[in-house]
């Protein structure tokens, strides 16, 4: 089995899902007593927001790359960074590192493409709604069409991922706003919805509404695991 390097804290409450995914999956395939072999890099998320919000991205890719670079000292065969908007960082983390960085948006498209689906929503931080790192790797290397909310709701989905979710607050009243959201997705033409931010799974799953919902958090974590048991 390999090392799952992960890179956590953004927030320390979907890194905590990811560490749970990962070990259950690992139990279900491998059965008895067997776990993950891994190692989490957790950074502090307040000095990482503040970076985002001040557009201080070579500052906030440099975190990113620091964080890899541990893991890759600390014996991690790859790594798995959880969060989908830090993956702006990306090039920064493979350009410093020697060992592989396994993307989040690519088991997420595998998963649309398996399900037969051509065009989805998409829900996530402002960053990844509306910045070409992130649409641009569904729609170039997978060949999908996305949606995004206008952007009023925008501003409402990204309020509730920093002012909520990524303190742990789980509330009825923005998961009804949540599905609303989604649903006005779907009536533009969505036959599913990226959950597109690691938190979002803990406030609204697939099964909630009437199209499936793709959290990444899960197929990520699941996507490890296949790669670390992958021969
Ligand atoms: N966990 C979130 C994501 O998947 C947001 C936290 C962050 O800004 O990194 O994008």
């Amino acid at each position: 089995m390999k090392t799952i390097g992960l890179i956590g804290g953004m927030s320390w409450e979907s890194s905590s899902e990811y560490y749970k995914i990962i070990n259950e999956t690992i139990k279900a395939r491998l059965g008895g007593l067997h776990s993950a072999q891994s190692l989490m890099y957790s950074v502090d998320f307040a000095e990482l927001e503040i970076l985002q919000r001040q557009g201080k991205w070579q500052e906030a890719g440099q975190m990113m790359a620091e964080a890899a670079q541990r893991l890759e000292r600390g014996g991690a065969d790859f790594i798995v960074l959880c969060t989908n908007t830090m993956h702006k960082a990306v090039d920064e983390i493979r350009a410093t590192t020697h060992i592989p960085l396994l993307h989040i948006v690519d088991p997420t498209a595998r998963q649309i493409e398996a399900a037969g689906l051509t065009c989805v929503g998409l829900l996530g931080t402002r960053y990844t709604m509306e910045e070409s790192f992130y649409i641009g790797r569904l729609t170039q290397n997978f060949n999908l069409q996305v949606l995004i909310p206008a952007a009023e709701e925008r501003e409402m989905v990204n309020r509730v991922i920093f002012e909520e979710l990524v303190l742990g607050d789980i509330r009825p009243a923005s998961r009804q706003s949540y599905l609303e959201i989604i649903e006005r997705l779907v009536q533009r033409g969505a036959q599913g919805v990226i959950l597109g931010c690691t938190e979002i799974g803990l406030l609204v799953k697939d099964g909630d509404c009437a199209v499936p919902l793709f959290d990444t958090t899960r197929l990520h974590a699941e996507a490890a695991v296949d790669y670390a048991l992958k021969d």
